[in-house]
């Protein structure tokens, strides 16, 4: 018998480490998974999207979301709030497909308190080095932003111990299989006959 619920993945890490760039080419190989798009308060940067990058929303209606509990976790980052819409979340689950969630490190804990059957995956930088020279590379912040991410790296870090899965982003070909790797050996820890 196979677990009719879809299972929940949640890739978590600092940020800079590269998330988006293993959760993307993860994508383009696993196409059981189901992206939840996040919402976020912060400024759209050049090439992304709405409704593909993230639901880009005014503070208040931010607000007015966490009001109403539709929000499964949410944390408020570099001045910024980032939250995961609850109802797709737990709509795609019931349908039996696997979610999967790209969010730092304060909003994952919130997800282990409600879902702790979720499977938490932390991508680890080579070193705080390696992680400052992707932020700076980005050329995406400010110095103040590039400090204040690097801050609440150090802090992200310390949480490590509290997920499943430790991957380190050093090849990023190497971290996506290992990845795809955790997926298929979830699958078949669920599986029973
Ligand atoms: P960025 O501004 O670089 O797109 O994202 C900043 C941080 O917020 C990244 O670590 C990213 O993974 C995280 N993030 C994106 N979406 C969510 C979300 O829905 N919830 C939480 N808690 N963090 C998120």
């Amino acid at each position: 018998m196979i677990d009719e619920k879809g299972i929940l993945f949640i890739l978590s890490g600092p940020s800079g480490v590269g998330k988006g760039t293993v959760r993307k080419a993860l994508f383009e190989k696993d196409t059981d998974l189901k992206y939840s798009i996040s919402m976020t308060t912060r400024t759209k940067r050049e090439g992304e999207q709405e409704g593909v990058d993230y639901f880009y929303r005014s503070k208040q209606t931010f607000e007015d979301m966490i009001k109403n509990n539709e929000l499964l976790e949410y944390a408020e980052y570099v001045g910024n709030y980032y939250g995961t819409p609850r109802e797709y979340v737990e709509a795609t689950l019931n349908e039996g497909k696997d979610v999967f969630l790209e969010i730092e490190v304060q909003g994952a804990l919130q997800v282990k308190k409600n879902f702790p059957e979720g499977v938490f995956i932390f991508l680890f930088p080579p070193s705080l080095e390696e992680l400052k020279n992707r932020i700076v590379n980005r050329g995406t912040e400010t110095e103040d932003l590039v400090k204040n991410r690097l801050l609440a790296a150090r802090e992200e870090i310390e949480m490590m111990d509290a997920y499943d899965y430790v991957v380190v982003n050093d090849k990023i070909d190497t971290a996506v299989s290992k990845v795809q790797s955790i997926v298929r050996s979830e699958h078949c820890k669920r599986e029973r006959v």
